[in-house]
Parts: structure tokens; sequence; C-alpha cells
């Protein structure tokens, strides 16, 4: 069986003769027309040219930098040539070694395997399978894996070493996530210790700063065709990108050659609406044009759509009709992630949604800013990737040589570092020096000082108990410190469900808000999101309550597989599952209370001014359009900041002041923030809150030191406590509970004497008293028989002897009867 041939050979010493062109899949079968298509396909790519080459250079060096195209192979051929090469098996023969190739998005990791499953002829999760964050696809067989850069971190806080793999293939390491910088930080150190290790470092552009980091790794080119690529800029400005877009789509569809569109955005809503609006102005167009498919895509697309965007265009819908054509609507995911065939035209509006951090004043913003040159280069390169194309770029060429970046900063230096943070410090990195792209030292200082606010860090930067288990969630901090502590609030079941619905994209389709209203909860989007989650379950999953709700189906059914997760995560880490009654009183206080344990940074106030400030960063924010809560409150706590025109809070929640107080850590309002209403309010609350507990304090000390009756002078300490051992000791009986109660008064009955006045007898007497009395009950009480035969007999002697003195005085009777009739 070629498995064998491949597990056996050891391309480490690279055997030319299985280096064959055919037959890479485990079990090596080639049956089926699709697989023969597949692979006739695979062979064309450029990558597998240059495969002797490849492993050539892999076997004689620890790391190897490639460097190819978009669409050159890397992705499906790398991993394949490196686990025809490895040895898998391990001398326990259980557990393999696997290769590892992490991508940066799930959507791209799960593609991938797919393609490669595909390609091998075997099941995804067998040979091959994938691992994204909630949810896992592989089995004992599984020799290649795909994950995404983040699942890769977390494994190495179980397996520091991550002995379980042979080869581990950075992709995309041009995007340079947050999640890939820290790796390579991190695999260096490993590397160090593990010669055994091989690293790949795959990337779509030259970087010489990854060879000098890597010590001089070679880098190897792959090299492509490339067809030339006509780029047109508008002559003005647009203000209106979705709408520039959309018109842009359906002129290229009415009036250029054949050839697949893709066109980029911004958001998942954006896309969606421009799909909508899309298939509308083409459908206007009647017969005129050919049929069109219209696909969108994002990064977290479930995995039966993202294969619609490897379809092929629909045929004409008459022989000699105008050709049909695909159109694809996506965010950054198809700038390198997915590398789609045939597309001849790419629109590029210039902008990119990203996530920023100010850590400045420590505040996460989502925001559409102008791409990069590199980026728009890249997008446009697209369009000539397997014919000539064109590239619409929707903005002057002014703004192209002026207004852009010439590069995009990697995510470690406008990102948030408090989740990257705490899983270093869980990995006992001794410091961060190791990072090719150090971040600001503020952001990390920042992440620091938020982690030791939320707990998980002690006075000496070590992890806590608290820190230990929040690491082990896949969850941002704040997140993770809100499920941890919710059984404290006596609310893990609903927490779980709203952490599952904020970790999905949004469920409601855009525009039904009429709809969405059926499901709101004034007091908060949290508790929406948890009444939309409560009320798929009851409605048992169903596809068509969905439909009926203008709900998202395939959303909902991902919030349910990241639920199972965290409820896993939770058993493991032994946290008590519990929840709050729906209809009482502290349904909503419990819930509030706890989401506020994890998220008292992002807490806004509603100024005078009818604006909201946020208490961090005094930010002035708007309540998102999306939002449902009743009025204006004046404290919200908010899950993100969204920036548009404007920067809008996005599912917020109404909290109490006195609470803020309450769950922060003692102060942290007054220490961290700058002057404000909001801060103003706070300290008095604070003032009062400290007064409250100066007053308990008072209050507990004057319990233990004050004389019990007034007048008496104070005892001394001993004097007390013995007072209170004997107070507590008599309560013991008394008062503790209703056992306590029925003890006492049995012990009542048994030792205090029967008759008023008279002194308690000993136990003795009195046990006997209760035997006698029991006894005299025994024939009266005890049942209906009993009364029955009382009432009756009485006792068998006396009524014996009843009946002899009847008979006897009958029988005198008798006799005196037939004395008087004689005579
Ligand atoms: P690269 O990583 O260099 O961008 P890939 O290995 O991702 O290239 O892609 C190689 C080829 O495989 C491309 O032509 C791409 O369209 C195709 N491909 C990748 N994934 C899939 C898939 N899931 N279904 C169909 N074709 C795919
Ligand atoms: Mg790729």
């Amino acid at each position: 069986m070629s498995t064998e041939r491949k597990r056996n050979a050891r391309l480490f010493d690279v055997d030319r003769s299985s280096v064959s062109s055919e037959g890479y899949s485990l079990d090596g079968k080639l049956d089926s027309q699709r697989h023969s298509d597949i692979l006739q396909k695979r062979e064309t790519l450029p990558v597998r040219k240059q495969k002797n080459e490849f492993l050539d250079v892999l076997k004689k060096n620890q790391v190897i930098i490639l460097v190819g195209q978009t669409g050159s192979g890397k992705t499906t051929q790398i991993p394949q040539f490196v686990l025809e090469a490895v040895e898998v098996e391990t001398s326990v023969k259980r557990p393999k070694m696997m290769v590892a190739c992490t991508q940066p998005c799930p959507v791209a990791a799960v593609s991938a395997s797919q393609r490669v499953a595909e390609e091998m002829n075997v099941i995804v999760g067998e040979e091959v399978g994938y691992s994204i964050c909630f949810e896992d696809n592989i089995s004992d067989k599984t020799v290649l894996k795909y994950l995404t850069d983040g699942m890769l971190l977390r494994e190495a806080m179980a397996k520091p070493l991550l002995e379980m793999y042979r080869v581990i293939i950075i992709d995309e390491a041009h995007e340079r996530t947050l999640a890939t910088s820290v790796l390579f930080g991190y695999l260096k150190l490993v590397l160090g210790m593990r010669p055994d290790l091989k690293l790949v470092v795959m990337s779509a552009t030259v970087e010489a700063k990854l060879q000098d980091y890597f010590d001089g790794a070679p880098l190897m080119k792959i090299y492509c065709v490339h067809h030339p690529v006509d780029i047109f800029y508008t002559m003005k400005p647009e203000s209106d990108f979705l709408g520039a877009t959309i018109r842009s789509v359906v002129e290229i569809h009415q009036r250029e050659e054949p050839g697949d569109i893709l066109a980029f955005l911004t958001r998942q809503e954006e896309i969606e609406e421009a799909c909508h609006r899309i298939s509308e102005e083409i459908g206007k167009l009647g017969n005129k044009v050919g049929p069109v498919e219209i696909v969108y895509l994002h990064s977290t697309l479930p995995p039966d759509m993202q294969q619609k965007i490897f379809e092929p265009a629909p045929p004409p819908l008459v022989e000699d009709g105008p050709p049909g054509r695909k159109i694809v609507v996506s965010t950054i995911t198809a700038e390198t992630s997915l590398s789609i065939d045939r597309i001849a035209y790419v629109i590029d509006p210039g902008v990119v949604e990203q996530k920023f951090y100010d850590s400045r004043v420590g505040v996460k913003f989502l925001m559409v800013s102008p791409v990069s040159r590199d980026r728009a280069d890249m997008r446009a390169s697209l369009a000539g990737r397997t014919v000539p194309g064109k590239c619409f770029r929707l903005y002057t060429e002014r703004s192209y040589n002026q207004d852009r970046h010439a590069q995009t900063d990697p995510e470690i230096l406008r990102s948030d570092l408090g989740s990257i943070v705490l899983i270093l410090k869980k990995l006992e990195v001794p410091d961060l020096r190791h990072f090719m792209n150090l971040p600001a030292e503020e952001a990390l200082t920042r992440a620091l000082k938020e982690l030791s606010d939320l707990g998980a860090l002690d006075d000496k930067g070590n992890l806590t108990k608290l820190g230990n288990m929040m690491s082990k969630f896949p969850l941002d901090p704040q997140m993770a410190k809100m499920l941890v502590v919710s059984p404290g609030f006596n609310c893990s079941n609903e927490i779980l469900s709203i952490c599952a619905m904020l970790s999905v994209p949004n469920c409601f389709r855009e525009g039904f808000d009429k709809v969405k209203a059926r499901f709101v909860d004034t007091d908060g989007d949290y508790l929406t999101l948890l009444n939309v989650y409560n009320e798929f379950k009851r409605n048992k999953e169903d596809l068509s309550w969905c439909d009926t709700n203008f709900i998202n189906y395939s959303v909902l059914k991902s919030a349910q597989n990241v639920r199972q997760h965290l409820v896993q995560c939770m058993s493991r880490c032994g946290i008590e599952m519990c929840r709050t009654y729906l209809y009482g009183p502290e349904y909503y206080d419990n819930i509030s209370k706890a989401i506020l344990a994890g998220y008292f940074m992002q807490v806004a106030h509603l100024e005078c001014t009818g604006d909201y400030l946020t208490v961090k960063g005094n930010q002035y924010v708007h309540l998102h359009p999306s939002n449902f809560l009743g009025g204006k409150p004046e404290w919200v706590v908010y899950h993100e900041i969204v920036s548009t025109s404007m920067n809008f809070i996005r599912t917020a929640m109404d909290v109490r002041g006195e609470w803020l107080v309450d769950i922060a850590p003692p102060r942290y309002y007054l220490k961290n923030f700058p002057n404000s209403e909001a801060k103003q309010i706070l300290e008095l609350l604070e003032k009062w809150k400290e007064e409250q507990r100066k007053w308990e304090r008072e209050e507990s000390k004057n319990k233990r030191y004050v004389p019990r009756k007034r007048g008496e002078e104070v005892g001394s300490r001993e004097v007390h406590r013995k007072q209170e051992r004997e107070e507590s000791r008599n309560k013991r009986y008394v008062l503790s509970s209703n056992c306590a109660w029925k003890r006492e008064e049995s012990k009542n009955k048994r030792y205090v004497p029967r008759k008023r006045g008279e002194e308690v007898g000993s136990r003795e007497v009195h046990r006997k008293q209760e035997r006698e009395e029991s006894r005299n009950k025994r024939y009266v009480l005890s049942s209906n028989c009993a009364w029955k035969r009382e009432e009756e007999v009485g006792s068998r002697e006396v009524h014996r002897k009843r009946e002899r003195e009847d008979r006897e005085r009958q029988w005198e009777e008798r006799k005196r009867k037939c004395a008087t009739r004689k005579q």
C-alpha cells in the first residue's frame, strides 16, 4: 500500500525514486474522475516544479523561509511534501508525530484541510484534520493538521516543547497576526531545545527581516508566471464606497469580457447587503446579461458556504448567450488566505476594517481605515493570477501615492496584548526580547496592569490561581474572568450562553429590526443575545424558526458549538455550573454583576450634555443604532467600540453606579482614570461605600468588644470571647437549624420536669416515665385496632371475670324464675 511506502520512506535522506509526480494520497486511491481532475490540476501549480529543491533545502536546515505568490500552491502542497518526507511513526507507534500548518484565520484552516484531504483521497478528520478555536476535527490517525496560529500557541500551553510535531509550518507569515508574531519568538526558543524539530515559514512577500531573525535561514522563492494587470483609479475621491463597489460590479458585468469578479468590502453586514443589492440590480437587467453566481466570504463563514467560492461560474442561460460570471464579495480573507482561481477583475475600495488598540488610553477600536500600498498591490495582483486582468481602485492615484502607508503594521504593534501576555505568563517565557516586532512598551505595561486589575497576576507579576484558570479559556481575559467568576453570581449557565453569542458574528439579519424587537430586553443587549439563544434551544434548534425570525441559523449553531467547548473547559477547571431563576428578582442583577466583574474597565457614563463618556480613556461615544436599550441609562457596560463616522458602543447593558465600585478592585476608577463627571460620581459612590465599609467594620468590632449591657464597662477581649463562645454554644441547639430546633425540643421533653415547679429529674427517672407513658399510650393511640381492642375489651382478665359474673347472674335469674313458676 502506498501508505506504507510513504511512511517508511525517510525523505530527509531524500529517496528520489519515491518523489514521483503521482500518488501522494495516504492510501493512493486514484479511482474517481474528480480525484484525477484534482491531481491533474495540482500538477500545474508552480510549487510542484520545485519540490525536490524544497526537500533538499529542508533536509539540510532546521529553518527555511519560502516565498511565493498567492495561488502558487504553498498552503496545499508544501505540507504534503513535508509529510511525504518525514517519519511520523514513533517508537511507541502511538501517538504519531504530526506536521502542523498554521493559518491566520479559521476559514483558511478548514478550507486547506478540505482541499488537501481531497487531493490525498482521505476523509477530513482522519489523516488530515484541522483544529480551530472551538472546533477540532482530528483523530488518532491524523498526521497533517491545519490549525490557526492562536491554536498552536494554546497547544504550547499544554505541551511547551510541542513534542507532538515533527515539522511546523507557519503560513501567511506576511499577514503578521498577533499570534504569528508571538509564535516566531516562542518557536525560536523551542527550536533551540529541540534539534529534531523543523520550521518552515511561508510568506507571499520577501522579508529580509525574517531571514535575519532566524539567523540567516535559507530563503527559497517559488517562480510564478504572472499576467499583466491594468490598474484604474477614480478621478475624484469616493465617499460612499459601498455604493461605488456595487455600481462597479454591475458595470463590469454589463461591459467587460468574461472573467470572474472579486470585490473587497469591510464587514460581514456590509458584504451581505452588497450581495443583496448586486443581485437586485443585475436582476433588473434581465436577459441582456449572463447569469451570475454571487458568493460572499468572511473569516467566520461556515465550511459548506466557503466551498462555493471555488466553484466555477454558471454556464450561459442559452447557447451562445452572454457568459455567466462568479462574483465574490469578501473581507481581507480573500487577499491571501484563500486563493480563488479565474479572477479577472478586482474592485478595491481601498479600505479595511482593523482592530486598533490605543495603549495611551487603553481603548480598543474596530476601525475602517485606508489599506496600505502593499495590501493594495496584493489585491491588484489577484486579478492576474490565471488570466490578464484589471483592477479598479475606488480612490485617486494621488491617494494611493500620498495618503497611504507603505506597509501595514504588524498586529502586535496595534493590539491589546492582554490575552497574549496571559499565555506567555503561562508558558513562562522569561522576557519578550525574543520578539521580532517588539510591542510598544506602553502597551505591554498596560496589559500587565490590566491583568493584575483583573486579578490574574499578583503583586510580583506571577500568575494567580484565577489567572491560571483564565488562561485555559480561548477567550480574551475579560471574558474569561466573567466566565470563571460567574458561579459567584449564581449564573454560569447564562454567562456561558452570552459568551458563546459574543464569540460568533451578529446573528440578526440586517434590516429586520422589527423582528429583532421580539427578543429585545431593554436592560441590555447581552440579555437580548441570551434570549435569542434560549429561544433557539426552546424551539429545538429549528431551521424554520430561524427563518421566520430572520436569524442566521449557522451562526446560532456555531454559538452552540462554542458553548459546548466552553462547558468542557469549565468542567476541566472544576468550575461549578449553576443557573439563576429566569423569573426571579435577581436574574438581571446577577447577570449584570457577572458581566461587570469581567468588563468593569469598559464602562461609559451619560454626561449632562447627553453624550456618553467612557470612564477609561475619556472618549465620547454614542449608543450604536443596533442597541435596543430602554432610553439612555446613566451607566452602561459595553462590549466594543466601533469607529465609523462616530465612535459607537456596540452591545451595551444598563448597570448601576454602586455595582461598579462594589465589583471593580478598590479605588480602581479613582486611581486610573482622568477627571470627569463620571469620576466625580464614582468618587462619591466610593466615599459612601468606604463609609459603609467603615460602619460595618465598626459594628462588627462593637459586637466583639462592647459589653452586653449598657452601663457596664468594656470587658477584656478574653471575657467577651468567652461570653461569645458560651452564647454561641447556647444558640447552637436553639437557632442553628431546624434540626437543632427539633433536637432542642426533644431534649426539653426529656429533661424538663413534667410538672411546673418540680425540679429536673435525672435522665433515668424521665426515661422511665417516658417508657411508662408510651406503654400506656400504646393500647390507646397506636392504631385503630388498638383503639378497638381497648374499647371493647379492656384487659382480657377483666372481661373474662365480667363474663363469668354475667353468666352467674343469668343463672341465678333463671333459677329464681323457675322457683317462682313451681310455686
Ligand atoms: P497559496 O497558499 O500559494 O496561495 P494554495 O495552496 O492555497 O496556494 O492554492 C493552490 C490552488 O488550490 C489554487 O488554485 C486554489 O484555488 C486551489 N484551492 C485551494 N483550496 C481549495 C479548495 N478548498 N477547493 C478548491 N480549490 C482550492
Ligand atoms: Mg496560502
